[in-house]
């Protein structure tokens, strides 16, 4: 593309920085400039419309146009623009909704913090993990396992737990005390023949024996998404969560949920937590907390992490940490309202429904030549493209088929997201089963226009 002087594409090359963008190519192509959204559509800067089939940021569920949301940030600016939660201070959309969560919550909860990103609730849930281990006189339990592609954010400390190299390389990550266990990826990475118990079994064994080899006193939580997202769409495979949680039980281990992808029906379930039978002791959530409308996260935490914290706050005089913004009543008041709406539009029933409809639909297209798996639960899926479907090779370079096949999708007016060579649906959780099938079919017309140029 060569962006006309003067023009929105030409502006954006000149002063905008994307995130998670080749910053040459970018001033060589310039940007897919979006202006309106309408249910689960948005529309170019040209009048073109696409299906969303990533809800933004696996983040929009209740569609781009939801006039409630608009009127229930609108109200509480009215009300009260600003106010915050340090040195004891408070007010009702912060306290209706650290109720709301507690109340929903897939196991006893005690409190919600909030924060603001997926990042910085991930920051927070090490810094309080830190914490508590110094509350309970155990200095040296400081170590957290993560996965590798697990993706928990990019501040430092959660791109630290994030097990991407992109988020690694260059930034001199990851700290201290970040471990990476194995990928629940039966499809890559089981042992031929191998069947999904036996393979969770084998990475249960694995988490232990890396426990053992660090000293199990020094480790103090895992962290894990209950699917993975942004590592590709992972479904883990059948017993993996019971078997991991029992190696953390036997060594005292904390473990977080990092719903942020998951939480609020994405699964099928409220929480993937429930779709999986996950008991955190941190649950870390943001995205459909609020549609993404504006921004919010937040953790809720259980007893045997609250009392601790207390009680250290109370010998050193404060909990010293928290963000000007956490807490927002505006984004809170949008949360709450996102979540009444959740509720009432059953949507966690619609993502189980017509989650199960996306599911088989993009199943069928597990024939295509360039596709080796296609897996997901709910309203998440990824479809894996190879170049060759016995050996499950790559075409070219690990990362060009899903280029091109989303480059395909995307003139065909769908956008998705390749996270290398999968392609990524996590649409709006408002989304019909006849919006699935166009959606699914403009997928089938991407992969037939990339087949030519592949074989
Ligand atoms: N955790 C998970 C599972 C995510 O998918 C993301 C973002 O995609 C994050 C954390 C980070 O959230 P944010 O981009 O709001 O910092």
């Amino acid at each position: 593309m060569t962006a006309q002087p003067n023009s929105v594409e030409a502006r954006d090359i000149s002063y905008h920085m994307h995130s998670y963008t080749n910053a040459r190519r970018h001033e060589e192509i310039g940007p897919l400039v979006i202006e309106k959204g309408d249910g689960i559509y948005v529309e170019d800067a040209s009048g073109k419309r696409y299906i969303e089939a990533m809800a933004g940021l696996w983040s929009v569920a209740v569609g781009f146009s939801e006039q409630r949301l608009v009127d229930a940030a609108t109200r509480q600016m009215k009300q009260l623009p600003f106010y915050h939660n340090f040195t004891h201070k408070s007010h009702a959309p912060v306290i209706d909704l650290a109720e709301k969560l507690v109340s929903i919550a897939p196991v006893p909860m005690s409190k919600v913090f909030f924060t603001n990103s997926g990042s910085e609730a991930n920051d927070t849930a090490m810094k309080m993990i830190w914490y508590r281990s110094n509350a309970l006189g155990q200095p040296q339990k400081k170590k957290i396992i993560s996965r590798k592609r697990g993706y928990h954010g990019v501040t430092i400390a959660s791109a630290s737990l994030t097990g991407l190299p992109n988020n690694h390389i260059s930034f001199d990550l990851p700290i201290a005390n970040v471990i990476h266990t194995g990928t629940p990826h039966h499809y890559r990475d089981a042992q031929p023949g191998e069947s999904e118990e036996a393979f969770a079994t084998r990475l249960a064994d694995e988490l232990e024996q890396l426990i053992l080899a660090e000293g199990p006193d020094t480790i103090a939580a895992f962290i894990g998404e209950p699917v993975m997202g942004a590592g590709g769409v992972v479904v883990p495979p059948a017993t993996y969560w019971e078997k991991i949680q029992a190696v953390l039980a036997k060594y005292d281990i904390l473990l977080v949920a990092d719903e942020v992808i998951c939480g609020f029906g994405r699964t099928g379930s409220m929480f993937g937590c429930e779709t999986f039978g996950i008991r955190p002791d941190i649950l870390v959530m943001s995205k459909q907390l609020s549609s993404s409308y504006l921004p919010i996260s937040a953790l809720l935490i259980n007893d045997r992490v609250y009392q601790p914290l207390a009680d250290e706050s109370n010998r050193i005089g404060t909990f010293g940490h928290g963000y000007t913004a956490g807490g927002h009543p505006v984004p809170a008041a949008v949360a709450l309202e996102n979540l009444r709406i959740i509720e009432e539009n059953d949507l966690v029933g619609n993502a189980k429904r017509v989650g199960a409809h996306m599911q088989k639909r993009l199943r069928e297209l597990a024939d295509h030549e360039l596709v080796g798996e296609v897996r997901g639960v709910g309203l998440i899926a990824g479809v894996e493209l190879v170049a060759d479907k016995a050996t499950r090779a790559p075409w070219k370079n690990a990362g060009a088929l899903g280029l091109l096949v989303n480059g395909h999708l995307q003139e065909n007016g769908v956008i998705s997201r390749n996270m290398g060579d999968t392609l990524g649906f996590c649409p709006p959780l408002i989304i019909t089963e006849s919006q699935v099938d166009d959606m699914v079919a403009a997928v089938k017309k991407a992969l037939d226009a990339s087949l030519p140029e592949v074989k």
